[in-house]
């Protein structure tokens, strides 16, 4: 039988490798594979309990019926708030939309600014997404790649240089995922600038920025918002402060004339956030202090992690890893182990470690960098540790030759 056509839209999509993965480990692990995962994108620590409360609290007072398309007007409140202790700008209800995750942000303003014949620069690597949700709007993703030599940092001077005239947009990530690199303040002021001079508008994702490493601090396109608001699009999240992934809550910060086309866009697609959420997502804003203890607590336990996780991976020959700066994923370079192996890419070596040693990694062509492999360090120490003893036995192995 014949299903129906389906759209160029949809035909079009690449299937995303990080659910390709998860999926592959599953099946082995369910065929009795003791498989360790470290292609996980997400905390796995709990939602902690002052916000589950809350979550229950507004189910057991009836809070279960849409809201502002928008999101309930405390909630942008508190999130407005958050950015103004955070960065002393002018920022205001009118200036925030509650989307059901930073998914859904980025998504959405793809779809309010940009269409059919646009680029939209990414730095590369970038998070999986990023290219087909501009796609989905009609551009087409014009990449600025940024090197491991560079700390795969993103550079503005990059950017100028590679954009043509039809550049109408730069998507920039920062701590990133995969690399976990932090956009130096210069950079992102000279990218802004780019924007401005150039009538490009740009989307800053900011879905760790509570995940930094030695003390470093953020740094946020909101800081420039005062002068350069019209040009920007920020984007956060719930998901990862407060170990919130399946509650699906997160926001966009724009100007009002932006907000209010992307919360027309969401009124006819998937209407407000969950208001369940949008409840426990309240109570975590308002409560700094709390706040600040449990992302410390998880901020400690990451630290220890990608202690352990770094080392190992820099004992093994052949493997080339920077400490990242922020976020929880290492981004090693492996190439040097394709050529004796015969791999093809990443996505052949991410395969054959899975087949061979039962560790799933995701692979770095999915984030346009075929030359490496993500490993995640958000799950527990002695996953890592074990993951680290099979890749430096499967490393030191001497190679099959067929
Ligand atoms: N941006 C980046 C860079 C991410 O890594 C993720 C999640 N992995 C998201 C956005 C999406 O976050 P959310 O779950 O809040 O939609």
């Amino acid at each position: 039988m014949r299903g129906p056509r389906l759209s160029r839209r949809a035909a079009a999509l690449a299937p995303s490798s990080t659910a390709a993965v998860a999926r592959k480990a599953k099946a082995l692990a369910a065929s009795g594979v003791d498989v360790v995962d470290l292609g996980l994108g997400e905390p796995d620590f709990s939602t902690p309990d002052f916000v589950s409360r809350a979550g229950i609290a507004a189910i057991e007072a009836g809070r279960t019926r849409y809201t502002d398309v928008a999101g309930e007007p405390a909630l942008r409140d508190a999130i407005a708030e958050k950015y103004r202790r955070q960065h002393g700008v002018a920022i205001t209800r009118e200036n925030v939309l509650v989307t059901a995750g930073a998914k859904q942000a980025v998504f959405n303003a793809c779809q309010v600014l940009f269409e059919d014949g646009d680029e939209v620069a990414l730095f590369c690597p970038y998070w999986v997404s990023f290219p087909e949700m501009v796609r989905l709007s009609g551009a087409s993703p014009l990449l600025v790649p940024s090197e491991i030599e560079t700390h795969w940092k993103p550079i503005a001077s990059d950017l100028a240089e590679r954009a043509t005239p039809r550049t109408r947009g730069v998507v920039l990530n920062s701590p990133n995922n995969p690399t976990g690199s932090v956009v130096d303040r210069e950079e992102l002021q000279g990218v802004v600038e780019w924007c401005a001079a150039r009538d490009a508008c740009l989307i800053f994702d900011e879905t760790y920025d509570r995940f930094l490493y030695d003390g470093r601090p953020h740094v946020s396109a909101a800081a420039l918002w005062d002068e350069h608001g019209d040009r920007m699009v920020i984007t956060g999240a719930a998901s990862k402060t407060w170990a919130m992934t399946g509650w699906r809550l997160g926001w966009a910060i724009a100007s009002r004339e932006i907000v209010n086309a992307m919360a027309s866009y969401q009124s006819h697609s998937t209407s407000n956030a969950s208001s369940i959420s949008q409840s426990a997502a309240l109570a975590a804003l308002t409560d700094p202090v709390r706040t600040d203890e449990v992302v410390a607590e998880m901020l400690g336990e990451y630290a220890r992690r990608r202690e352990t996780m770094i080392a190992g991976l820099r004992a093994i020959p052949g493997i080339r890893c920077l400490a990242p700066e922020g976020a929880f994923y290492a981004f090693a370079d492996v190439s040097e182990l394709y050529g004796s192996r015969e791999v093809a890419g990443s996505a052949d070596f991410c395969e054959r470690l899975l087949v061979e040693t039962g560790v799933a990694a995701v692979p770095g062509d999915a984030f346009g960098a075929d030359d490496c492999v993500r490993l995640s360090f958000a799950t527990s120490l002695r996953a890592i540790e074990e993951a680290l003893r099979r890749i430096a036995a499967w490393v030191a192995a001497p190679v099959r030759s067929s």
